[in-house]
């Protein structure tokens, strides 16, 4: 921990001397207000830098930065646009220890989880760059009198706004698609943690991005975020965060017709039958729920157990929850840091009197840990029924709701019975069942005898209130590319 905290000293200097300005058009600039926040750390509440606190005319200077830049950007052979990528991704391994200690401070994630989460963003842009060369690809469909061709082109400049859980892998998730698809780029991360989208930039220009493809514009929700949804020359936005934002983003971009991809929230289910491996079922439960804090949108956040087995599973369950180790996030051994921000503790803190005045249990932790920073102990919830708040609620720490079902139709019933549908967790070793049950079940995406693994060439999105549209593989494409028909008469 004391190494970790003397080389974030050194890193955050730069940050407290600075601030976090935007860049644009490769130009790093204030806001055009001069305007600034402050920018706080999770872990003591301290004062980490000043970050531009930017509005309508500057989010306006960035998307004609991306506008400018786009047609060059667009006819770059994919072959360059794929070099570029990648040594984007060569920058973002070698300064991953200095991504993964300013996440940390910025966001209260433990280390353990962000030194991975600082390469997976590599692996984004590695596996979008190797795709650049491909994305235009089309089809020849023939008619009688036709030689039909099908064709893809980027969409134009677009916005991206990303939220404060995990924000550095969640930007390059969405920005190194846009970027392989030829689409030039306005980002908008979230206000309270912006150091790492500075980072990332910063990667992606000293990899020899041409100014103004990739522009930075921070600040808040309501003013910079609504001025990127609404700017008419911005084609699309590909947002990441609550359900009700995606919402709000909709209505704004509805007067210059934004196409919208959404990743939203989630209140997702584990379901474990008494037949499953239950150790297994056990660990990953533990593991989908009570890492990243639980700010983690395909968290197990509702864990539903068949009753034959549940008094033994959910003994083993609090005793696993109650020895998780909170801790300092620079400290290695910290497996649940703080939350983002007092707001945010104040809301997960709420749900423990809103669990004893449902009459559920409070099983394990259910309060503050210290007194400085936004600590909560792991929570078990038990004896809840799915239709309390917090069996229905994305509270979006580590908090787990476990309700017992009796079988397979109730199950399926509970799973379904929510506004979400991210992901979803099945233990069961009767395949037959598994077949059945995934199919009815109402989610975007379903990990059977698994936690959440990633492979990037599969879709990634939600159904009902979780979201619009799917990443991943080529799907990424369809969404920052428009297909093209061309009839030549033969
Ligand atoms: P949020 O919706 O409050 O904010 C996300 C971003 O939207 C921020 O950059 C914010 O400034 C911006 N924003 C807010 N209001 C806006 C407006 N009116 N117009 C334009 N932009 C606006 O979300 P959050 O609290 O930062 O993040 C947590 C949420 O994100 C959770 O609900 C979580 O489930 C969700 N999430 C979903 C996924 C997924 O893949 N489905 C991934 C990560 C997080």
């Amino acid at each position: 921990l004391a190494t970790n905290l003397d080389r974030l000293g050194g890193l955050l200097e730069r940050f407290r001397r600075d601030g976090v300005m935007n860049l644009i058009g490769g130009e790093t600039v204030p806001a055009q207000s001069g305007a600034t926040f402050d920018n706080a750390s999770p872990v003591d509440e301290s004062h980490i830098c000043a970050v531009a606190k930017s509005g309508a005319a500057d989010v306006d200077a960035a998307a004609r930065a991306a506008k400018a830049v786009f047609p060059a950007w667009r006819d770059m052979g994919g072959t360059e646009r794929k070099k570029i990528l990648h040594r984007i991704a060569d920058g973002i391994v070698a300064r991953a220890e200095e991504i993964a200690l300013c996440e940390c401070w910025d966001t209260g994630q433990a280390l353990r989880f962000m030194s991975k989460a600082a390469l997976r963003g590599a692996e984004n842009f590695r596996f979008f760059a190797d795709r650049a060369p491909g994305a235009r690809d089309g089809q020849v469909l023939p008619s009688d009198t036709l030689m039909n061709l099908t064709t893809r082109v980027p969409i134009g400049p677009v916005g991206v706004i990303t939220p404060w859980n995990t924000p550095f892998m969640l930007s390059t998730w969405k920005i190194a698609p846009a970027l392989a698809a030829g689409c030039t780029v306005v980002h908008k991360p979230a206000e309270f943690s912006p150091l790492t989208a500075r980072l990332l930039a910063e990667i992606a220009q000293e990899a020899g991005l041409p100014d103004g493809v990739w522009n930075l514009v921070n600040g808040f929700g309501e003013d910079a975020g609504r001025a990127l949804t609404e700017h008419p020359d911005i084609r699309a936005i590909a947002f990441v965060g609550e359900s009700r934002t995606g919402s709000m983003i909709m209505k704004q971009g509805a007067d210059t017709l934004k196409r919208v991809h959404f990743e939203l929230g989630g209140k997702n289910p584990v379901v474990v039958f008494g037949d499953a491996d239950l150790d297994r079922a056990l660990d990953a439960a533990i593991f989908m729920i009570y890492s990243l804090n639980g700010e983690r949108c395909t968290s197990s956040s509702r864990l539903l157990v068949e009753s034959s087995v549940a008094a033994g599973f959910v003994a083993k369950l609090t005793e696993r929850v109650k020895r998780i180790k909170v801790g300092h996030p620079l400290d290695p051994a910290t497996e649940v840091g703080p939350l983002i921000h007092k707001t945010h503790f104040d809301k997960v803190c709420s749900y423990f009197e809103t669990a004893r005045s449902e009459g559920a249990t409070i099983a394990a932790g259910g309060a503050r840990v210290g007194d400085t920073g936004w600590y909560v102990a792991p929570t078990l919830f038990t004896g809840a029924q799915n239709d309390m708040k917090i069996a229905q609620e994305e509270i979006f720490g580590p908090v787990l709701t476990a309700i017992t079902f009796e079988d397979e139709a109730e199950a399926l019933q509970i799973a379904n019975d929510i506004p979400y549908g991210l992901t979803a967790y099945v233990w069961t070793n009767d395949l037959t069942r598994a077949l059945r049950f995934t199919d009815r079940l109402e989610a975007g995406m379903i990990w059977v005898n698994s936690e959440n693994v990633r492979h990037l060439p599969t879709p990634f999105g939600g159904v009902k209130a979780s979201g619009i549209g799917r990443d991943g593989g080529d799907w990424s494409f369809d969404f920052y590319m428009e297909t093209k028909h061309i009839g030549l008469a033969t």
